[in-house]
């Protein structure tokens, strides 16, 4: 292929990526967007096998080969509540592959570059390494946390915001030593490498500090942090299209990070510096009784739906856990025949993962149109005769309102308690994610529907 062809190649793929992700930003029109982006793909990835920096055809056709396989099998198995787990194991390929590629084309024996050109050549390698490094251990230890390997609580080293300074500082001092070591590579490699060892540690320890119920953001900005090791990897190779797509990952997933940020009220530098989710502050989970549960039946629930002319139904972890996302739009059905007004109310960080609970409602084909965000209707809930919590729980915390010293003071949540009557279902009195004790269900106007959501749901249908 001509240098011609390949240039019209990656601009076409640029803007399919920039077409898919806009195409995301909406349910109806993200099966498009997902178009695009394997169109853009697909173009890319044969623009750069037949461009001219790849020789050994039979390598890349191998290594394409297996990887493809070992990732379509993995997609394959994974669950939807997986789904996080797979995208932090995935940005941490990113990294590993940006701190290789700065390693080999550092080695490159071919490199030629003299004066300025070198000095910015070795600039983008350190700059790459060092995020390519922190991303790397940074979301291992996230699938860690994520799979339950590692615990969600925060972890909170003495002094650990002077030891990230320290480690900054440092790291500034070898990239300036790396990139003024002229000649032989022996102390330029000595730098790098030393570096790339702090690096490796200062993902470790960042993830560490960051405790339950900030991790979603964490998800987010390592997968920023991966675009942004991506384009340094594209300055390395000086290949445009992995600069351009790296800078739209790096982008969207900083953007993303600051929407979920905002939806839980959190500030950005705080949730980086760590320490949220510690469960020894007030309102986290003491095993204490505070006050009466009242349990129900499923024909009890039953019987509270079918007389009630509003209700809006709360999908959590738990419904993803428990699958009970086509069960719950059967129940919807059958109450929208008999004039029921049903709508589903989507927290912003509900599920595992952004957009978890849109994702399983689409797939159980839930008309999009009943389907609301947090802000949408919050105001109605007092006018709403029956919520119905499906395996929600952090999301739908009075806590976070009434109680100032709790951990998730100040997310914002749905106010379901204000409805007439409240039925959550759940298996047990076990707190969330965020591993606080909920009033909600100690609440007058709250029934407990205890067990399995799918179960629970099945039985509610039968008595309809
Ligand atoms: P939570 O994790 O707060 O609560 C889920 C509840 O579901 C549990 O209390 C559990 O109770 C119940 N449950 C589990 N399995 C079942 C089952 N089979 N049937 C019935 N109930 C079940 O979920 P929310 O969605 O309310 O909140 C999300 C939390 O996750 C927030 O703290 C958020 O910050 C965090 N988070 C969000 C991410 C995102 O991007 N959306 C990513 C990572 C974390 P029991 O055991 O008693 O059944």
């Amino acid at each position: 292929m001509t240098e011609g062809i390949i240039t019209v190649a990656y601009i076409a793929a640029s803007i399919l990526f920039i077409l898919a992700l806009g195409g995301l930003s909406h349910p109806e029109s993200s099966r498009r967007g997902n178009l695009y982006g394997m169109t853009g793909m697909t173009i890319a990835i044969l623009a750069t096998v037949l461009g001219a920096q790849v020789t050994g055809y039979a390598t890349i056709l191998v290594c394409m080969g297996l990887g493809g396989a070992i990732g379509m099998v993995l997609a394959k198995r994974v669950e939807m509540t997986q789904m996080p787990e797979l995208v932090a194991i995935l940005h941490s390929f990113v990294g590993l592959a940006a701190v290789l590629v700065g390693y080999a084309s550092y080695l490159d024996p071919e490199a030629a570059f003299q004066g300025v050109e070198r000095t910015i050549h070795e600039i983008e390698i350190f700059v790459g390494v060092l995020i390519g490094a922190v991303t790397f251990t940074g979301s291992v230890v996230a699938f860690g946390k994520l799979r339950g390997i590692v615990t969600s609580k925060p972890l909170l080293l003495p002094g650990r915001h002077w030891l990230n300074l320290g480690l900054l500082l440092l790291s500034v001092w070898l990239g300036v030593e790396f990139v003024g070591e002229v000649g032989e590579h022996g102390l330029g490699m000595m730098a790098l490498v030393i570096m790339t060892i702090l690096a490796l540690a200062f993902g470790v320890h960042m993830v560490m500090a960051i405790g339950g119920a900030d991790m979603p953001v964490v998800v987010s900005m390592l997968n920023s942090y991966s675009g942004w090791a991506a384009a340094a990897t594209g300055f390395m190779l000086a290949n445009d299209l992995l600069i351009v797509t790296g800078a739209l990952v790096g982008s969207s997933g900083a953007i993303l990070s600051y929407i979920m940020c905002r939806a839980m009220n959190r500030r950005f530098l705080a949730v980086i510096a760590g320490g949220f989710g510690t469960s020894g502050g007030q309102g986290a989970a003491t095993g204490e009784e505070q006050g009466e549960v009242v349990a129900t039946s499923p024909e009890e629930t039953a019987e509270l739906l079918k007389a009630a002319r509003e209700v809006i139904i709360v999908p959590g972890y738990g419904m993803a856990v428990a699958q009970a996302q086509h069960i719950i739009n059967e129940i919807t059905r059958k109450l929208r025949q008999q004039g029921v007004n049903v709508r589903f109310g989507i927290h912003p960080v509900a599920g595992r993962m952004p957009g978890h609970m849109n994702v399983l409602l689409a797939e159980a084909k839930v008309p999009y149109d009943i389907v609301f965000e947090m802000d949408e209707l919050n105001e109605d809930f007092p006018s709403t005769d029956v919520v119905l919590v499906i395996g929600a729980n952090d999301i739908v915390n009075p806590a976070a309102q009434e109680n100032p010293d709790s951990p998730i003071a100040g997310m914002p949540v749905l106010e379901v308690w204000k409805a007439k009557t409240v039925i959550v279902m759940k298996r047990s009195m076990a707190t969330g994610y965020a591993g606080v004790e909920n009033p909600l269900f100690f609440k007058e106007n709250t029934r407990m529907l205890f067990g399995d959501a799918k179960k629970s749901a099945e039985a509610i249908l039968a008595s309809l």
